[in-house]
């Protein structure tokens, strides 16, 4: 009898002293918040805004990222970001759970901003960080439509009702062998580049460039398809310009394609950095293979070399594109896909008529 109460009294103690450090161990993640959160990757080029911007408006709205290797833990809200470049407006992360994978993150985005043009966001979370930007747009003036957020490398983008105005530099958000060495994003890159080549290095270094589009944001199938130009023929989401399968001179890239770098472009003679084929930071790092990528100048969209279902996209047709719904364009609309074989991006000339490009 006396046994038997002793075991009782010791499993009893036992019990307790596991449920006490099971509870101590759950309060002291909650208190940790953010702290505990960590993301593999997040994606302002794929961020949106519930509502458009207009200068000296006040504006309230949510802003979402994507991200993705979340380890679902929760993260307490965060403070405030002030925004650069268009001042006035703050972002706040709200605070919530990470799923484990991919999810988004909200914030809450609020002010007056200060004049028409792009306001950046620099966010910060869980080991990852982006810049997040937002058309402000000229008040009394048309709207631009939001997706055009999308191409957070531009120095600005500006909307007359039938044009988006595209301002970039060409200089990648990512490292290359091709940065001046005393740049910070020079990384030096030797072995395989695109296509299973080994890369070789052309003697080209990037510099600051001066590039402006003109994009109709209403594109339409031309009855005449000209042929894409040397230089620039569209923008990508960072600001980086889209070449044609051409090399100089209208022969095949085949020569080219070695100088890719680690995220597959490189810079001409002049030192505009450039891409020919997938973006490979805005694929695998920014965004996903089946993101929106950028425009070329006839208006029509570039997707990465897979559908959002993760396969690759069929029936392109010989300017390299084909019609279904997307998720920036759910009516559908034509768009140009990269894919991993010549000709890359684009076929033969534009499936729409082309704005204008000053290089
Ligand atoms: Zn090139
Ligand atoms: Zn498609």
């Amino acid at each position: 009898m006396i046994g038997n109460m002793k075991r009782t009294t010791i499993i009893v103690a036992v019990f307790l002293s596991l449920s006490f450090s099971c509870s101590k161990n759950e309060s002291s993640s909650d208190n940790n918040g953010s702290g505990t959160a960590s993301i593999t990757a997040l994606a302002c080029g794929s961020g949106s805004f519930s509502a458009t911007a207009t200068a000296n408006v006040a504006y309230t709205a949510t802003a979402t990222i994507p991200y993705s290797g979340g380890n679902g833990a929760a993260y307490t809200a965060g403070a405030s970001i002030t925004s650069t470049g268009i001042t006035g407006l703050t972002a706040t992360l709200q605070a919530g759970s990470l799923t484990t994978g991919t999810g988004n993150l909200s914030f809450s985005v609020s002010g007056t901003p200060s004049a028409a043009g792009t306001a950046n966001f620099a966010i910060s979370f869980g080991g990852q960080s982006c810049s997040l930007s937002l058309t402000v747009n000229t008040a009394g003036g048309p709207a631009l439509p939001p997706v055009y957020n999308k191409i957070y490398g531009a120095t600005s983008i500006t909307f007359d009702g039938t044009f988006v105005t595209i301002k970039c530099n060409a200089l990648p958000d990512h490292k290359s062998v091709y940065y001046p060495t005393s740049n910070p994003l020079y990384q030096p890159f030797s072995g395989t580049t695109f296509g299973g080549g080994t890369f070789m290095r052309n003697p080209n270094t990037i510099a600051t460039q001066n590039i402006t589009l003109r994009i109709p944001v209403n594109p339409a199938m031309a009855a005449t398809h000209s042929p894409t130009p040397m230089g620039v023929i569209g923008v990508s989401l960072n600001g980086v310009p889209f070449f044609n399968q051409y090399a100089a001179g209208g022969s095949p890239l085949s020569n080219e394609i070695n100088s890719f770098d680690q995220y597959w472009g490189h810079p001409q003679m002049t030192g505009m950095y450039h891409y020919h084929v997938e973006p490979l930071f805005l694929t695998t790092v920014i965004a996903t293979k089946s993101s929106l990528m950028g425009y070329l100048l006839d208006g029509f969209p570039v997707y990465g070399p897979q559908e959002a279902d993760g396969s690759a996209p069929t029936g392109l047709d010989v300017y390299h594109g084909h019609t279904h719904a997307t998720a920036d364009y759910p009516a559908g609309i034509y768009h140009y896909h990269f894919t991993t074989a010549a000709p890359y991006l684009n076929g033969n000339g534009f499936y729409g008529t082309p704005g204008t490009v000053t290089q």
